[in-house]
């Protein structure tokens, strides 16, 4: 299959996406609502993901969206807010929308079980490094019968040192064609991405959440002791830390379970994980398993997520299993 519609629509859809997200991060102070489970969202996570959902509904009716929002609270009578605030973002790429139909576009991403073929949408990975004003990205992947066959992840904030002219780009994988890195302004195709060639772990440099909630920085310090590297860390939000890896900025990127058992969720991973692969590198968990993408919306066979060039892999797997 060469997926050549599905991958014009991802693309086109996370670019669209992408400029709502723009504007909305351009305003001054960026509110955001705590979700159930204490995490924030922001009128832009649910704007991209009715735009995206709208997008992929029209060009693909068949398929099922597992998407990280559900319009619930915006429906609620304490959302009525933020609702207006959604559909004011909508409204400025979709002057047509109704209320309505927008809140149905986000509820398209409700699927939550393993089905043949999923899209898995993270409308915005790194929704506190995009309050933060630092990097996030909205990460789109097409999963057929358990395997990812085509990504998209735009990095608004994302510059990278191989394309020092593209400032904001979107990394673009179909599995076995390679990885692409397009400009996020015109859509223009700038480039191959390709992992670094570092074969000395020493030499490494290594990505890393910003957010010590999210990986073990202490676990991480000790590994990369262990094997005596000496770059600091580079730390950052999103899977922008993949697109980092695929394009050579980054030669590891480490996602160690910082105490607490969590399981990572699908649209955290699917599209960053084709992203780094296509460019030649390597993705699994702590204990070097492949990601499982056939178990719903958690990746619950796995147990972290180390990312690195591939030639890395096996020294980063040995001293991840000594530290842990
Ligand atoms: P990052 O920007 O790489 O730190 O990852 C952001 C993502 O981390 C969010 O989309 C959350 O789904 C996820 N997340 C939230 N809590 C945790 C946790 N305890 N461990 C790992 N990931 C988490
Ligand atoms: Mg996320």
């Amino acid at each position: 299959m060469s997926y050549a519609a599905e991958r014009a629509v991802a693309l086109a859809a996370v670019r669209e996406a992408a400029a709502l997200c723009q504007g909305v991060q351009a305003q001054m102070r960026v509110r955001s609502i705590e979700k159930a489970d204490q995490s924030p969202v922001t009128l832009a996570d649910y704007g991209s993901q009715a735009l995206i959902c709208s997008r992929l509904r029209r060009a693909f009716p068949q398929d099922a969206i597992i998407a990280e929002e559900t319009a619930d609270m915006l429906r609620s009578e304490d959302g009525s807010m933020a609702r207006s605030g959604v559909c004011r973002e909508v409204w400025k790429l979709r002057p047509d929308a109704t209320e309505e139909e927008i809140l149905q576009w986000i509820d398209y991403g409700d699927q939550k079980a393993f089905v043949e073929r999923y899209w898995t949408l993270d409308p915005i990975d790194g929704t506190k490094g995009f309050l933060r004003g630092d990097q996030y990205a909205i990460a789109l992947a097409l999963v057929v019968d358990g395997m990812v066959e085509v990504a998209a992840v735009a990095c608004p904030n994302l510059t990278l040192s191989v394309y020092p002219e593209v400032a904001g780009c979107m990394a673009i994988a179909v599995r076995g064609q390679g990885a692409f890195l397009h400009a996020l302004d015109d859509a223009k195709e700038v480039g191959p991405l390709h992992v670094s060639a570092v074969m000395r772990p020493a030499e490494a440099r290594f990505s890393e959440s910003f957010e010590s909630g999210h990986t073990s920085h202490s676990t991480s310090a000790r590994i990369s002791g262990a094997l005596g590297i000496t770059k600091a860390p580079v730390r950052m939000d999103s899977q922008a830390k993949y697109v980092a890896v695929a394009a050579g900025d980054a030669d590891m990127y480490l996602r160690l379970p910082s105490g607490r058992a969590y399981i990572e969720n699908i649209w955290d991973h699917a599209a960053g994980m084709l992203v780094v692969t296509e460019a030649g590198g390597r993705v699994s968990d702590v204990r070097g398993m492949d990601l499982d993408f056939s178990q719903g919306f958690q990746l619950s066979n796995n147990t972290g997520v180390l990312a690195s060039n591939g030639k890395l892999h096996e020294a980063l797997l040995e001293a991840v299993s000594e530290a842990l």
